[in-house]
């Protein structure tokens, strides 16, 4: 029975170019669903353009465009590098649309019936020149801990220090450089906090095969345990003036991405059926989006996405479709980032490569989409693109094993045998090999582990060259009457080449292709791993079919990335789909008990301290837990001497994200206190009384 299977890959941001990294994602998917294709499911790919959201707004205003030009402009952008590198979407839509409004509407309908939506006013930052509240990243100010100038909103990146908007000094309008002023603001909440979704979570979360095993782990640590309440309200509304899709009954009132980009997936899936329909093919689309029909009709849902996105869609997405009687996703699919040379991708380096300087340079697409494939796992962890191994690789795996088969026999065919091939000895080890591996491999690439299937696949390549090599065609042509060998060896060779096509077709669309038209066959089916090449048939001339990678195309790349470099711009443009804002950033007046105990705080005694070389206002902390050291950069230069530190006991903040900084991982916070106005200078870092254990909670 074929399966019945909706994709999706996260959207992308409809405000900047597709990157290297967006690839591994794109890629990933278009791999997994040409591979249904292959096997005869009814397998559907969507994706959309996620166009809402200040900054498009803002930077439609000063490229001189409205939004709807420049989303325009960058639909077509996105579109033309996707289908550069094969990613064959069956339909690439666009968020800002009425299909997506439609869903958004129905689904924001239904969770208020079912008292879901709540009202809430929070205090945010107003730019009175702008006259528009202010998203954080478009605050900058003063550091409260280190005085770092031109901060942003939540974070400093001279200290790492995490704050509220409201901390920051002197703080200014990104946007027209005004003084901020704050105000109250009615802001929308989806109740993800309420019993009800806590209880579908849990058991949603837990579900066998549900999540991968860490995601799945980390789900179990973001929920607590039974019987805590660790989930908070998602703010899914925003002020005009913005760009998106004004809440029903609330004028003035949009919707947040939350409440909008994902929703993109569906709208998609609409208009994909819409135009279907058009064509003659009846798609049903309740059967993919309706949970009754979904149920009865046993379609599936797969969403893959990126590691830092999961806390979305694991948690509000599903919560948020199953209180409004939609269909929750079957799976949700995360991978980690893309690194190259071994670090986080760079614009100085020229290693922040984008998709069309690639394909502009003259790089293969396939030959990254092979790349990516022999990295690819079903894992959240990061992949590394080398790129001397990446050369190294693909010169050796495809152009000197797997190409160099066909062109080591398709001459003596055509040139000695008029095109025609002798019958193929069904028997020939390589050959029984390549059947035998051919299911093995299908589940590796069913369970994405891509990696492992290309593995395999190399070394039945390599078996196959070696059967090539035990017969030297290039000598039995040079000897008198062994033209029946010669042709028999030909064959054999085409046809483990054939063999081997069929296996790698996921990876090589259009490599593939043209091995078809050159073999004079059919588009190649998985099944297609059970037979082989009739005697008599006919194949077409041999043309080259793939050329080497030369480094010298690779430097050109990455100088063509370090021209790229635009100036800053005077607010951060966020790359990566739909995570760009962060989940809540508004600040909340009153602060729970329930997000007051998210924090957790430990007595810590300072192990060790050091200043830091380039940062004058920094300290490397080494914090003794009790059970586990950590290192964290403290801003309080100004205000200790850090021999003196050693030894004393503080309060650090133990849950903190750890943040990346210029010197190092700063793995939590140390508590000091400060006056705000700076009226009387200082830093006073916490201590607890005598007695006091390192690792002890503060609560
Ligand atoms: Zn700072």
């Amino acid at each position: 029975m074929p399966r019945q299977i909706l994709v999706t890959s996260a959207l992308p941001y409809a405000n900047g170019p597709i990157h290297l990294g967006h690839l591994v994602e794109y890629i990933q998917t278009d791999i997994w669903v040409r591979f249904q294709k292959m096997c005869g499911h009814e397998c559907w790919y969507v994706c959309a353009d996620d166009t809402h959201g200040t900054p498009i707004m803002l930077n439609a205003e000063k490229a001189g465009l409205t939004p709807e030009q420049l989303i325009a402009r960058a639909y077509d952008e996105h579109t033309r590098d996707f289908s550069g590198f094969h990613v064959a979407f069956d339909n690439f839509h666009t968020t800002h649309s009425p299909e997506t409004q439609f869903f958004a509407n129905d689904i924001y309908a239904k969770l208020k019936s079912a008292g879901l939506i709540e009202t809430r006013s929070i205090e945010q930052y107003y730019d009175p020149v702008k006259q528009m509240f202010l998203p954080d990243r478009f605050i900058k100010g003063e550091c409260p801990k280190c005085g770092a100038k031109d901060q942003y909103g939540d974070n400093c990146e001279a200290c790492g220090a995490a704050y509220a908007p409201t901390e920051l000094k002197n703080p200014y309008s990104a946007v027209s450089g005004a003084k901020p002023e704050l105000r109250n603001s009615e802001h929308y909440f989806f109740k993800l906090s309420d019993p009800r979704c806590q209880s579908f979570l849990r058991a949603y979360t837990r579900e066998e095969g549900r999540l991968q095993a860490e995601a799945a782990n980390k789900m179990q640590e973001w929920l607590g345990a039974e019987g805590e309440n660790k989930l908070t309200d998602w703010d899914i509304s925003r002020d005009a003036p913005y760009f998106g899709f004004e809440i029903p009954d609330a004028p003035g009132k949009f919707f947040y991405v939350w409440m909008d980009a994902p929703i993109g997936y569906f709208g998609s899936f609409k208009n994909f059926v819409a135009k279907k329909t058009g064509e003659g093919v009846a798609i049903d689309l309740a059967a993919y989006t309706d949970a009754q029909a979904a149920a009865a009709a046993g379609t599936e849902l797969y969403h893959f996405i990126g590691k830092d996105i999961l806390y979305f869609h694991a948690l509000f997405w599903p919560a948020e479709l199953a209180h409004a009687g939609y269909r929750t996703p079957t799976r949700i699919f995360a991978h980690g980032f893309l690194t190259v040379n071994g670090t986080k991708m760079s614009k100085s380096r020229g290693t922040f490569i984008t998709a069309d300087s690639y394909l502009k340079t003259g790089l293969n697409p396939e030959w990254l989409r092979y790349y990516y494939a022999a990295k690819l796992g079903a894992t959240m962890e990061d992949i590394d693109l080398n790129l001397e191994d990446f050369a190294a690789r693909v010169n050796s795996d495809l152009v000197g094993k797997y190409v160099n088969i066909a062109s080591r026999a398709a001459g003596f065919i055509a040139k000695r045998f008029n095109g025609q091939l002798a019958p193929a000895d069904a028997d020939l080890p390589a050959i029984q090999a390549i059947m035998t591996a051919a299911p093995q491999i299908a589940e590796y690439y069913e369970a994405r582990e891509f990696g492992k299937a290309i593995r395999e696949i190399m070394a039945l390549t390599d078996a196959a060259n070696q059967y090539v090599d035990s017969v030297k065609p290039w000598e039995l042509a040079k000897q008198e009457g062994r033209d029946i060998e010669l042709h028999a060896a030909c064959t054999n060779a085409l046809n483990l080449f054939r063999l081997l096509t069929v296996l790698l077709k996921p990876v090589l669309p259009a490599l593939t292709g043209q091995v078809e038209s050159f073999l004079n066959i059919a588009p190649l089916k998985w099944e297609d791993t059970g037979g082989l090449l009739a005697a008599g048939h006919a194949i077409q001339p041999y043309r080259h079919l793939m050329t080497r990678v030369e480094m010298k195309l690779i430097d050109q790349l990455v100088e063509a990335n370090k021209s790229n470099l635009a100036p800053a711009a005077t607010a951060p443009v966020p790359t990566t789909p739909i995570a760009a804002p962060a989940p809540v950033d508004a600040p909340t007046p009153v602060c729970s008990i329930d997000d007051f105990a998210k924090v957790d705080l430990r007595v810590a005694r300072i192990a060790n301290a050091e200043p830091v070389e380039g940062a004058d206002k920094l300290i490397r902390l080494t914090l003794d837990l009790g059970n586990e050291t950590r290192t964290v950069f403290a801003g309080i230069k100004s205000a200790y001497d850090p021999a003196a530190l050693i030894g004393r006991l503080t309060v650090m903040v133990a849950n903190l994200a750890p943040r990346k900084m210029k010197f190092g991982l700063s793995e939590g916070m140390v508590l000091a206190a400060s006056d705000a106005n700076g009226t009387t200078p200082g830093i006073f870092l916490l201590s607890p009384d005598a007695g006091a254990m390192p690792g002890m909670k503060v609560k």
